[in-house]
C-alpha cells in the first residue's frame, strides 16, 4: 500500500471510531457526553480497548481524564498528544473526540523512536456541568483552585463531590499531574469556523489562543409614551445601543485580526407603545495580542461615551471576565508548520477564537494545536463534520511532527549527557 492510500484508510478508520464513540451519550438520538458521567465511562472502554490493541497501557486520571501510553525508557522524553472527550447538550461527532482517536492512531504508528508518547482525552472541557471549562486539563496541571472546587452542578453537587464520589466509586483512578517526562503538548482539533475552508486549506497551526474580554454596557435614557414624546425630546436606550452595536462592529471590522460581539440585548420596559429607558448589551471582544484588545476596548467605550453625550442619556460598563491571550511555543509552532509542508499541505497561520485545552497546558509545557478544516465552519451542532481527506492529511502531518519532536529531543538529550 502507497502511503498515501494507507493514510486513507487510517482516516476512514479514524471516523469510524469517532462515529462509534458519538454513540456513548447520556441522550437517545443525540450526542451529550458531560463530566464524570455514564457515557464518559463507555468511552473510556472503547478508547481502552483500542489502546491495549495498540500495544499501549491505558488509565483515568482522578479528574475522569483518559491516558494511553507507549512504552518507553522511564527517562525518556514524552509528547504528549490529546483533546477533551466531553461534549456540549446535542453535540457533534468531532469537537475534541477526533484529536484523542487521531492521537491513538498517531502513536500506534510511531515507528519506535526513543519517545514516549500519552495519548490524552480531558474529561471536561465544554463547562457543561458546573459552568465552568477546562476541569480536566486543570486537574492534570494541578490547577483546580479553591473557588473552582466550590462550583456546584444543576443537582447541588461541588466539583470536589463530584470528584470524591469518582475516586470511591473508582479506586484506581488518581490524581497523577502531568505524565513524568512530558516535553510537548499537541492538540488537533476541528476550526470549528469557516476560515480554513474559506481559504480551501486542509490544515492551520495555531500560533495564540485570543485573549478575551466580556461584559455589560447599560445604557439609561428616559422611559416615555411611544405616541405623545415627540422625536427630538427622546432619550431613547435602544436606539442609543443599536447605534453603539453597530460602531462596536465597524470598530472590530478596521482592528486587522479583532472579533467584536454583542450577541444579547434586553430593553426596559421593552413594550411596543414605551420608548425604552434601559437598554443592556453584552459585548464579547477578542484578539490575539492583548494591548491590542484593550486599545480596541477604550475605543468601544469612548464610542458609547460621545454617543451617550450627543443623546442626552447615560451609560456605565461593567466587566464580567477577561482573560489574557495564550501563545503557543514558538518552537512548537516552527514544527507544527514543517509538519504540514512535510505532509504536502500549504501552511496558514491562524489565532484560535476558541478557548482549548492547549490554553492550559501552555504554561506548563510547550504546546501547539492543529486546526482541521470544518465544512460549513459548523461545529456544536449535529451536523458536525470533517473530510476524510483531511483526518489523512493530519494524521500525515501528526508523523512528521512526531519524527522531528523525536530527533530533537534525541539530540537534545545527547548534548545533555554529553
Ligand atoms: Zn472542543
Amino acid at each position: 500500500m502507497s502511503e498515501g492510500v494507507k493514510a486513507e484508510a487510517i482516516a476512514a478508520h479514524i471516523l469510524e471510531r469517532c462515529s462509534e464513540l458519538s454513540r456513548c451519550t447520556e441522550t437517545p438520538g443525540a450526542i451529550c457526553r458531560t463530566f464524570l458521567s455514564p457515557a464518559m465511562d463507555e468511552a473510556h472502554a472503547l478508547l481502552r480497548e483500542w489502546a491495549v490493541e495498540a500495544g499501549m497501557t491505558a488509565r483515568v486520571d482522578g479528574a475522569g481524564s483518559f491516558i494511553a501510553s507507549t512504552n518507553a525508557a522511564d527517562d525518556a522524553p514524552r509528547l504528549m498528544i490529546g483533546s477533551h472527550l466531553d461534549t456540549v447538550p446535542n453535540g457533534g461527532a468531532y469537537d475534541g473526540v477526533l484529536g484523542v482517536v487521531l492521537g491513538l492512531a498517531i502513536a500506534e504508528a510511531q515507528p519506535g523512536g526513543g519517545l514516549g508518547i500519552d495519548v490524552v482525552g480531558f474529561s471536561e472541557e465544554e463547562g457543561v456541568r458546573f459552568g465552568v471549562p477546562f476541569i480536566g486539563s486543570k486537574a492534570m496541571t494541578r490547577e483546580l483552585t479553591a473557588e473552582l472546587l466550590e462550583r456546584r452542578d444543576g443537582a447541588g453537587a461541588t466539583v470536589q463531590e463530584a470528584l470524591n464520589a469518582f475516586a470511591k466509586a473508582k479506586p484506581d483512578a488518581v490524581m497523577t499531574g502531568l505524565p513524568k517526562g512530558t516535553r510537548g503538548y499537541l492538540e488537533f482539533h476541528i476550526e470549528q469556523g469557516p476560515v480554513l475552508e474559506a481559504a480551501g486549506l486542509a490544515l492551520g497551526v495555531v500560533t495564540a489562543i485570543a485573549g478575551q474580554t466580556r461584559g455589560m454596557m447599560t445604557f439609561v435614557g428616559q422611559a416615555g409614551h411611544a405616541g405623545t414624546t415627540p422625536m427630538a425630546q427622546r432619550q431613547d436606550a435602544l436606539a442609543a445601543a443599536a447605534e453603539w452595536i453597530v460602531s462596536v462592529e465597524e470598530i472590530a471590522r478596521r482592528t486587522e485580526g479583532l472579533i467584536a460581539t454583542v450577541g444579547q440585548i434586553s430593553a426596559e420596559p421593552n413594550a411596543v407603545n414605551v420608548i425604552a429607558g434601559e437598554a443592556r448589551c453584552s459585548l464579547d471582544v477578542r484578539h490575539a495580542d492583548d494591548p491590542v484588545r484593550t486599545r480596541a476596548l477604550s475605543v468601544i467605550m469612548r464610542a458609547a461615551e460621545e454617543i451617550v453625550a450627543r443623546r442626552g442619556l447615560c451609560c456605565g460598563w461593567s466587566e464580567a471576565h477577561a482573560e489574557a491571550a495564550v501563545p503557543m511555543d514558538a518552537g512548537m509552532v516552527a514544527m507544527a508548520e514543517r509538519a504540514v509542508e512535510r505532509a504536502g499541505h500549504r501552511v496558514r497561520r491562524m489565532v484560535s477564537g476558541a478557548g482549548h485545552d492547549a490554553m492550559v497546558l501552555a504554561p506548563h509545557v510547550p504546546s501547539g494545536m492543529i486546526f482541521l478544516r470544518c465544512p460549513g465552519g459548523l461545529s456544536h451542532h449535529p451536523d458536525e463534520t470533517v473530510l476524510a481527506e483531511d483526518v489523512a492529511a493530519a494524521y500525515k502531518a501528526g508523523l512528521q511532527f512526531l519524527d522531528e519532536f523525536d530527533r530533537a529531543w534525541s539530540v537534545g538529550e545527547r548534548r545533555t549527557s554529553a
